[in-house]
């Protein structure tokens, strides 16, 4: 998918139909324009973090739908994603301009957005609500994929620890989903995203020892491709397409793990990709291949014959070039290529006669219930990291389910005021999960804390100095309590002057 990231600010409804009418040029696109003009009034003057306006968000989601070709609705749905959540105007009236079958994905969706990290046993359960999602309508989770891609592509205007968190969270919990649907394309853009911010110093490494790949590569490359192609056509092989692909860094990452670090012992940095008619033609490629380069061993695998646990199909073989180089070669057909990129997708995306593949038998009970076992498993993972890198630190959440980022045994008092001064000044009480609590009670990772404020409080008591733990709580209680001694001091010596 070239030029992926599109700066959303640039983006208009203009350039999602241009992009739609590359695959859909027949199709009557006014629907869509409706969809934008409608969810863009429901947000009105609605901003994101931030400062753009609201409207570009889902107008960036369906965008990156089209992106990947794929069907209308779904389109429509993702425009309109965020509406019923964020705004006053309800589904049914979504439903009556667009439809039920629009509304039941945008239904779908809502489900989900409650789902947010507030602990372990809330976050198991509401990875079931997205697993039901799923198996109701796995558009669903299409959608909600883009929704996220979307987030991570802007994840900047968040504060490192919530940045770090989303990010986390795209790797272990939905990339992995994407994975086992089969939506290679989506799980290497949540991947590719989260990278950098959940492991910066090796992706800036990984990052490095690609481009090096990839500069050594660059002349090199293009005179194999014109080779192949002459030879496939001397051989009369159906081919669409031979291009070359990068891998994407954060699987170079996992390889480069696995090989110590070493480069030498990774080939397909860049592979050469052969899009071929059918089946027999991967096989007479492969042959041709194999007539020009000698391949190495051992590196001859027949995904075809027996694909991969989420149905990945392909031919692969590493053969050694010109020169010393060592080239891997991916031969396959379109509907595989397809089904690679897209997987259970595949259904909702056009291909480039305009062809949509026929519905997968994804065996949704079996696939599901193996998907849940993994994910869960991969929680303990999730929150072992989470412990080593919030050391000394707790993370708990407004009733927004925003997170703030506190000191280990800080208060409701540090919390008040990390919100904001006066939210700290006027503070009279706080619940924790819903219960009254005392001030100088400590919070605990994954806490709700709401914080009771009266407007007529004159301000901190000299006994928060005690409870509170963080330098910006006490800096503000001692500012405040000196201001008071002031004006008090300033009310005896003037009398009859009001503060
Ligand atoms: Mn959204």
């Amino acid at each position: 998918m070239p030029n992926r990231i599109v700066d959303p600010k640039k983006l208009s409804v203009d350039d999602l139909i241009a992009e739609i009418k590359k695959y859909s040029p027949q199709k009557d696109l006014d629907l869509v324009r409706l969809a934008y003009d409608f969810a863009a009034k429901a947000h009105g003057t609605q901003t994101r973090k931030s400062g753009e306006l609201y409207i570009n968000h889902p107008l960036a989601t369906a965008h990156i739908l089209a992106q990947m070709r794929i069907d209308i609705n779904i389109i429509m749905a993702a425009l309109l994603h965020d509406v019923p959540e964020d705004t006053d105007v309800e589904l049914e009236v979504i439903e009556k301009n667009f439809g039920a079958d629009v509304a039941s994905m945008i239904r779908g969706i809502t489900k989900l957005s409650v789902l947010k990290y507030r602990g372990v046993e809330r976050y198991i359960e509401n990875l079931r609500k997205m697993f039901v999602a799923m198996a109701e309508d796995v558009r669903v989770m299409i959608i909600k994929f883009a929704d996220r891609s979307h987030n991570l592509m802007t994840l900047d205007a968040h504060p490192p620890n919530k940045r770090y968190r989303i990010a986390l969270e795209s790797l272990e919990i939905y990339s992995p989903i994407a994975n086992r649907l089969g939506m290679n394309e989506f799980k290497e853009l949540l991947e590719d995203l989260s990278f950098k911010y959940v492991y910066p110093k090796e992706f800036e490494r990984v990052k490095q020892i690609r481009d090096q790949a990839v500069a050594v590569n660059i002349d090199y490359l293009p005179t194999v491709i014109t080779q192949i192609k002459k030879e496939l056509g001397l051989a009369k092989i159906n081919y669409f397409d031979v291009y070359g692909r990068e891998k994407q860094l954060y699987s170079l990452y996992q390889k480069l793990l696995h090989k110590n670090w070493e480069i030498e012992k990774v080939y397909d940095v860049i592979a050469l990709r052969i899009i071929v008619k059918d089946i027999s033609d991967c096989y007479a490629a492969l042959g041709v291949v194999h007539q020009i380069w000698h391949p190495l061993k051992g590196r001859i695998k027949d995904y075809i014959a027996q694909p991969k646990p989420n149905g990945y199909q392909s031919l692969h073989t590493t053969v050694f070039g010109e020169g010393g180089h060592i080239i891997e070669f991916q031969i396959r057909t379109q509907a595989m290529n397809d089904d690679a990129e897209y997987g259970v997708a595949a259904h909702w995306h056009y291909d480039e006669r305009g062809a949509r593949l026929p519905a997968k038998d994804v065996a949704w009970a079996k696939e599901l219930a193996e998907l849940q076992k993994d994910i869960l498993n991969n929680i303990s993972d999730l929150e072992v990291m989470k412990v080593e890198f919030f050391h000394n630190h707790i993370f708990v959440f407004t009733p927004k389910g925003d997170v703030i980022d506190l000191p280990e045994d800080s208060t409701p008092i540090d919390f008040a005021y990390h919100i904001h001064t006066e939210i700290g000044n006027h503070c009279n009480g706080a619940k924790v999960n819903d219960q009254l609590v005392s001030l100088d009670t400590p919070l605990k990772s994954g806490d709700v804390v709401e914080i009771v404020s009266d407007k007529n409080r004159k301000g901190p008591s000299p006994d928060w100095l005690k409870i509170a733990k963080t330098h910006t709580a006490k800096t503000h209680i001692r500012n405040n309590l000196t201001k008071s001694r002031v004006n008090e001091w300033l009310h005896t010596i003037l009398p009859g002057k009001k503060k």
